[in-house]
């Protein structure tokens, strides 16, 4: 460096940007990802709260559900999107426990602050956790007990508890959606090697205002949101045979401007006439297959249309590519590209097909399906606003019984797990000494969150509710202990029904852990977008959303 420079400030990033080093960077995140995870505390559980949500164009959201409202938040900084990531980590992988998960990497995070104020390096607080996660995921095996398909109770009791805090009416509405969500999920899953698979993609959700939520129906089949397009085909059709077409039956309008010229009207005639008999030949040949139901990917023109009609065949045009799918599995039928390869082999079978009207719209329902490997759940209920939390209920219902199903295992909830875990890694903190005991004893702290969280929305008070569980959980008999949120009192959840899967725990666990870690790691934020980095922070950034801190 030459003498002149000396004192000079050299620049190495474009005019604008904005650069936060060393423990500020860390201070910031911390702050920002504890706001994000204290805003959706307060609905944790049954007895959470909702949050209404309104989007710049005025849309109203109302709901309970953490990874819908960090979605709707549009959250702008980066620490803050990486909670929102792992609210999406979660409802991808395992559908449920999304708010779990966000609180307690806020927390995680929070207790990390706390230690780099105590002096202690990010790297010796990243050992502990690491530890501290993999012995938490290790508990959580030994605590969990199994679960099969044929235990349809406990399955049942998976997916009430999976919707306990979504407001789709009373207990007895819950009960009734568990027990379809069960026979949904047992339906589609699939046995491989010893394990279960649920492909969601067979579960197909559709919703309608209008009813009630116990309107709500599961179809053995597939629901199409389409009309049978001729008002002189047959709406009814029993055992009917299926024909899956993705070719239109229309005649192609030629790209290229082409004229025909027509001097006469015999012409005309022998030119309409021309076309017509090529749209006959077209209903002749799915005619021919025996078939008198055409799900069509295309369109269907008028005139064949007419003749669909006259033949007897009932026909439904421009059915989307999933459906079509989802017909085939469930039909039997296999879908021809071309018509000219139509045969008898590609029909399918089904108990009814039946074009019904619901709240004045018509719709194509196929029940009764042999291979009812796909099914579908028709959400009713009185609004737009309650159908969409009952259809976001049931998603994360299908999540937490199909987990269950695919680990095989399954944990007591209302906390109880949170603090069996925790009292484990604090004795697991002694035996590991050093600086990360701390970090360990950090983690164990973190997930008491989930149990402080459910005492306080029980009204209760949280450290009594902490001191309470962790001397019940003493006792052997204890592991099972958590918050009765409906009474406000510590009870056995295996005796309350109050279960979870445990891959939902796991995921929870593991990815909150994972957020923290990366977090931690960052002591440089640069950001060059010319604009000074949103420094967010507890009633900053959130607006003051959050529960406040406890
Ligand atoms: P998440 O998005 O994390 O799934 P929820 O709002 O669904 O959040 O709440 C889940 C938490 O509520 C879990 O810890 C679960 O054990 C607890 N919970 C659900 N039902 C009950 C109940 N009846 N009694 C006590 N705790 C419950
Ligand atoms: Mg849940």
């Amino acid at each position: 460096m030459s003498k002149n420079l000396e004192g000079q400030q050299v620049l190495i990033l474009p005019e604008g940007s904005s650069r936060i080093l060393g423990r500020d960077a860390q201070r910031t995140n911390i702050a920002v990802a504890y706001a994000v995870a204290n805003a959706i505390r307060t609905t944790l559980g049954p007895r959470g709260m909702d949050k209404m949500l309104v989007s710049d164009i005025g849309d109203i959201v109302i709901t309970n559900d953490g990874a819908t409202i960090l979605e709707e938040m549009n959250v702008e900084h980066p620490a803050a999107k990486i909670m929102v990531e792992i609210a999406k980590t979660q409802d991808k992988e395992v559908g449920d426990g999304t708010t779990t998960a966000v609180m307690i990497s806020g927390n995680l995070l929070k207790k990390a602050g706390d230690l780099l104020d105590q002096n202690i390096h990010a790297s010796t607080i990243i050992k502990g956790y690491t530890l501290a996660s993999a012995k938490a995921v290790e508990s959580l095996e030994e605590i969990s007990s199994r679960v099969s398909p044929k235990d349809i109770e406990l399955l049942e009791k998976i997916a009430s508890i999976a919707m306990g805090s979504k407001s789709v009416g009373s207990g007895s509405s819950k009960d009734f959606l568990a027990k379809l969500v069960v026979k949904a999920v047992t339906q589609v899953a699939e046995q491989k090697d010893g394990k279960y698979l649920v492909d969601h993609d067979l579960i197909k959700i559709e919703k309608k205002a209008g009813g009630d939520i116990q309107d709500t129906t599961l179809i053995h089949g597939v629901l199409v949101d389409k009309e049978i397009v001729h008002p002189q085909m047959p709406k009814t059709i029993s055992a009917p045979k299926i024909v899956l077409v993705d070719a239109a039956l229309e005649i192609e309008k030629t790209e290229i401007d082409a004229k025909i010229e027509i001097t006469s009207p015999e012409q005309m005639q022998a030119f309409l006439g021309q076309e017509e008999k090529m749209l006959k030949d077209m209903v002749e040949k799915i005619a021919k297959t025996g078939a008198n139901v055409l799900f069509c990917q295309k369109g269907i023109d008028e005139v064949a249309q007419h003749y669909l009609a006259k033949k007897g065949i009932s026909a439904v045009r421009r059915v989307k590519k999933s459906d079509m799918e989802k017909l085939a599995r469930a039909t039997g039928a296999s879908i021809a590209t071309s018509l000219d390869d139509l045969d008898e082999k590609q029909v399918g079978k089904a108990g009814k097909v039946e074009e019904k009207k619901i709240s004045g719209e018509a719709m194509v329902f196929v029940e009764g399906c042999e291979h009812a490997t796909s099914v579908t759940i028709f959400v009713r209920a009185s609004t737009e606003h309650v159908v969409s939390e009952g259809e976001r209920a049931i998603k994360d219902a299908i999540g937490a019984v199909s987990s269950a199903l695919e680990d095989g295992r399954v944990v007591t909830g209302g906390g109880s797990a949170e603090i069996e875990l925790s009292k484990r890694l604090y004795e697991y903190a002694t035996q590991i000494g050093g600086r990360e005991q701390l970090a360990i004893t950090a983690f164990a702290e973190a997930l008491e969150i989930v149990p402080r969280t459910l005492a306080e929305s029980a009204g209760m008070d949280a450290i009594d509710a902490i001191v309470s569980l962790r001397s019940k959980h003493k006792e052997k008999s204890g592991t099972n202990m958590g918050i009765d949120v409906y009474t406000a009192k510590i009870e056995d959840m295996q005796k309350l029904g109050v279960l979870e899967p445990a891959k939902v725990k796991k995921q929870a666990i593991q990815s909150a852990y994972e957020a923290a870690k990366m977090l931690l790691r960052i002591d440089d934020m640069i950001s060059s977008r010319g604009k000074p980095m949103p420094r967010g922070g507890p009633g900053g950034d959130m607006g003051g959303m959050g529960g406040g801190d406890y």
